[in-house]
């Protein structure tokens, strides 16, 4: 159980907003650090950083206020952006924070662009609250002769604060439980109904896309929101607690986590039971069930294509999508082959759906069957395709799980050689339109949905 939560990011990634939301929803107190800082010792931030030009203080300062402030419960700390990834205490306090193990970390993250119109909003209202983060430039601002006006001082800052978010990136995602994109978060004054998609790597994921623009079409967009946030195995409990404690309402559940999911749910649909991977949570006041929808993206995907009873199918893969597709197809009438690279696991799915298993020392007979589907995560941002183009033939129809490239190596191939294809995309569609009823009750506007895709 976590006592307090922690938020850190850039400036202009949300901390302020998206705390207090929660303080609110928690009952939780919201401790802004900067401001702590200041309250304390009665000095603006420019005034103990001397103009951005000695920050040594301002760090010292800031190591004593997280100390303190890990001994508190029931608190959200929306920490200054460098607290523990700076040069001076930043070692001290990322340790401070790994120690505290009933402290939920939180890195909220932005575009670049995005980061930066928010910070000069930020400045457009109270312009040199926040003074420059590197001190030498702020020593040569200050020396300097030349009095620059407020759009160069502007300019100077956001070059600044883009290198130091550069270097920063790298060491926010080490040190976090969860991360969470806040693009699309423009201060909505709501929680309830918030949905998610949680897994790691998420950065990927097109299913913000196609919920956000579903919302748009219906207009409930003023209500409902949806938004990445990535997840290891290991900060799952957590992000759970918090999914629960914030209420949030629909929860997608993506790549390591279809499995590992199943131990935190109270109940499973029976569909999901079967498959025996979850990727659609619904949270009804605290009450997690767990469906998959990822074995109807998949069958629609392929009716739209073939009939699907009696034919010879090889699935490859052995994972969470392999096992909803494979239960799609089966349920479905179709003859299905697993291969797998580990293939004690494809020996196990097979049995377990009344299917055959298929060597990968033995991957000839693919040639002869008549639909050929990927559901490894070969092909994901790489071009690297999980069969030899030889074994495919132009009869065949060749889909592929993997959706980002939309156009994999192994589409590639299947399309050279005169194949039928079917993209990933058309299964992230369908699974998708299954939870958007889930998540709100109503009907997905599933063209809106599609075209969001297609222009990606
Ligand atoms: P899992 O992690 O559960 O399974 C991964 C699978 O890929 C396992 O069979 C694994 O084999 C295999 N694999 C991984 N790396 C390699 C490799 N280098 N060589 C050979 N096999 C490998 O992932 P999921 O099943 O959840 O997802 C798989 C892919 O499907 C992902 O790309 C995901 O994005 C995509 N997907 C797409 C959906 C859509 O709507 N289009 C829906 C769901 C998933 P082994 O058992 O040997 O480790």
């Amino acid at each position: 159980m976590f006592k307090r939560i922690f938020l850190t990011g850039f400036q202009g990634a949300g901390k302020t907003t998206l705390g207090k939301l929660i303080s609110k929803r928690l009952g939780w107190e919201l401790i802004e650090t900067d401001q702590k800082i200041s309250d304390d010792s009665k000095k603006t931030i420019p005034e103990i950083t001397k103009n951005g030009t000695d920050w040594i203080q301002f760090r010292s300062l800031e190591h004593q206020v997280l100390k303190e402030l890990l001994q508190r419960e029931n608190i959200v700390i929306d920490a200054g952006g460098g607290m523990a990834v700076n040069e001076v205490f930043g070692e001290l306090n990322k340790k401070l924070l790994m120690d505290s193990n009933n402290t939920l970390i939180v890195l909220l993250t932005a575009p670049d662009k995005v980061l930066i119109n928010r910070i000069k909003k930020a400045e457009s209202i109270r312009f040199g609250s926040r003074p420059i983060l590197n001190a030498i430039k702020a020593r040569n601002i200050q020396e300097s002769k030349e009095k620059l006006s407020k759009a160069k001082l502007l300019k100077i800052k956001i070059e600044d604060a883009l290198k130091v978010l550069e270097k920063r990136k790298r060491l926010y995602k080490k040190l976090t439980d969860l991360e969470i994109d806040t693009n699309k978060f423009s201060a909505p004054n709501y929680l309830n109904n918030i949905c998610v998609i949680i897994g790691d790597p998420i950065e990927h994921s097109l299913s913000p896309l196609i919920h956000n623009t579903a919302y748009k079409a219906l207009t409930i967009d003023d209500k409902y929101i949806y938004l990445p946030i990535r997840v290891s195995k290991e900060s799952l409990e957590k992000a759970i607690e918090l999914i629960k404690k914030l209420n949030i309402k629909g929860i997608s559940v993506t790549v390591p986590l279809k499995e590992e999911v199943l131990k935190y749910l109270n109940k499973v649909e029976k569909e999901a039971k079967k498959i025996g991977a979850v990727n659609t949570i619904v949270n009804n006041e605290g009450i997690l069930t767990g469906y998959n929808t990822d074995w109807i993206g998949a069958v629609k995907s392929l009716v739209e294509k073939t009939s699907l009873s009696g034919k010879n199918i090889a699935v490859i893969g052995a994972g969470g999508s392999a096992r909803a597709v494979i239960y799609g197809l089966v349920k479905k009438g179709a003859m299905v082959k697993v291969f797998n690279r580990s293939e004690d696991k494809a020996k196990r799915l097979a049995k377990k759906f009344g299917c055959e298993f298929g060597s990968m020392k033995n991957l000839q007979e693919i040639s002869d069957m008549d639909i050929i589907v990927n559901a490894t995560s070969v092909g994901m941002n790489e071009d690297k395709s999980p069969i030899d183009k030889k074994l495919i033939r132009k009869h065949q129809i060749v889909f592929d799980c993997v959706y980002s490239p939309l156009e994999t190596k192994l589409l590639k191939d299947a399309k050279s050689k005169g194949a039928k294809i079917i993209f990933g995309t058309e299964m992230l569609l369908y699974q998708g339109v299954e939870q958007f009823k889930l998540y709100t009750g109503l009907d997905a506007p599933i063209s809106e949905m599609k075209k969001a895709l297609e222009s990606t």
